[in-house]
């Protein structure tokens, strides 16, 4: 409530009405920042209010990249940059099937405790005389997937020169066949293959929510192309002197700091040199807790666009419970990755319950300096989340 001077007086009522016209200017204002957090975004359908997908690289950074934030009163909240308040993001992707390194790629992230995506070449898989070694059969990918790593679209056939499959059957039916053959998995990613004919970003974001480009860079919250992710074919860099070591997601005075790093290799087979770079690789990004999200591609891209849109309230009900609300532009009906919200809760509370719309989900409390937070992973656009610290 805004009171201005004396209350009566013509000349006091145009100064309020003046000062309402500038306060709803200021709003409009504020208004338009927020749906410039996402300039590019590609609406689900002409009638819909949901974006698909955030393509192209941002005129302006979506996202702030900062140091951890510590919400400085009771109630108070904010989304992090990366699930888990991590500092860093990783993924690790897999292209053209390499079918015969299945048993040492999943041996690796059960030691490491990761979680890798696969993206696959439909065509070749499970076709008899073909080059299956290669290729491998849809059991195989079936079973990586439940394993929990993912499967997700190189094409069907590379974007080859000798088949010439038109864009939207390179891209739509890879898709369509990666879906019905591993059941429950959604194939939203694509990595554009180097097959010899060029590639369509405006057809394959038709299909995909994201596509793994080929600029060898860290990808920058706020400023990632989504359409394009960026990546590091040269596996995992750890020499400080090259522009795209895995450190510099690390370091403060890097302008890739808590950056995403998504590394690809192909073949690894009996190169003890490329096995010794990956396991120094997984070494370093798991080491400490809290460094890393090691997460599938498709994870990390929900993240970073619900993250890129987000709009959270949070409201403390009396000490103890609080409730947040948290909304994002993208379409629900495919993003529906929890977002991590850091909420500072009362400093005497042991334990934490949150639910969402009634169901449980999950909740953990932190400390920093002294103060207590809970980090609570909320669905945007999924219902009101309850959390009652005690
Ligand atoms: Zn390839």
């Amino acid at each position: 409530m805004i009171t201005v001077g004396g209350i009566g007086t013509r000349q006091n009522w145009r100064q309020t009405l003046l000062i309402i016209f500038i306060l709803t200017l200021a709003c409009a204002g504020l208004n338009g920042q927020t749906s410039q957090k996402a300039p590019n975004g590609v609406n689900a359908d002409a009638s819909s209010k949901w974006k698909r997908t955030l393509a192209g690289t941002p005129a302006q950074p979506q996202t702030k990249v900062a140091d951890r934030d510590w919400p400085g009163q009771e109630g108070a909240a904010s989304v992090c940059l990366w699930h888990d308040d991590s500092l860093a993001a990783f993924s690790y992707t897999i292209d053209d099937n390499n079918a015969m390194d299945i048993p040492w790629w999943t041996a690796t992230a059960d030691k490491y405790k990761i979680k890798l995506t696969w993206f696959v070449i439909t065509g070749g898989i499970g076709v008899p005389g073909g080059r299956l070694a290669q290729a491998g059969k849809w059991e195989d990918w079936r079973k990586v997937y439940a394993m929990g790593h993912d499967v997700q679209s190189h094409t069907v056939d590379h974007m080859s020169k000798e088949t010439t499959l038109p864009h939207d059957q390179e891209y739509g039916d890879s898709q369509k066949v990666i879906e019905k053959n591993i059941p429950g998995d959604r194939c939203l990613c694509l990595a554009y293959p180097g097959g010899g004919r060029a590639n369509d970003n405006a057809i394959a974001i038709k299909y995909y929510v994201s596509c793994r480009g080929g600029v060898p860079a860290i990808n920058v919250p706020g400023k990632t192309p989504y359409e394009q992710a960026h990546n590091t074919s040269q596996g995992i860099v750890m020499d400080p002197n090259n522009k795209q070591c895995v450190q510099a997601c690390l370091d403060p005075k890097s302008p890739l700091y808590r950056g995403w790093y998504c590394g690809l290799t192909h073949y690894v087979g009996n190169h003890e040199d490329a096995k010794k770079m990956l396991t120094d690789g997984f070494d370093f990004v798991t080491s400490k807790p809290g460094n890393f999200w090691v997460g599938r591609y498709r994870d990390i891209v929900l993240y970073g666009m619900e993250r890129d849109t987000d709009k959270l309230q949070s409201r403390m009900v009396s000490s103890g419970k609080y409730e947040l609300t948290l909304t994002c532009e993208m379409d629900p009906a495919i993003f529906d990755f929890p977002l991590t919200v850091k909420l500072r809760i009362n400093e005497r509370a042991k334990t934490i319950t949150a639910t969402q719309d009634g169901k449980p989900i999950n909740a953990r409390v932190i400390e920093n300096a002294g103060q207590k937070f809970a980090l609570v992973e909320v669905v945007p656009n999924r219902g009101l989340a309850m959390v009652d610290a005690k």
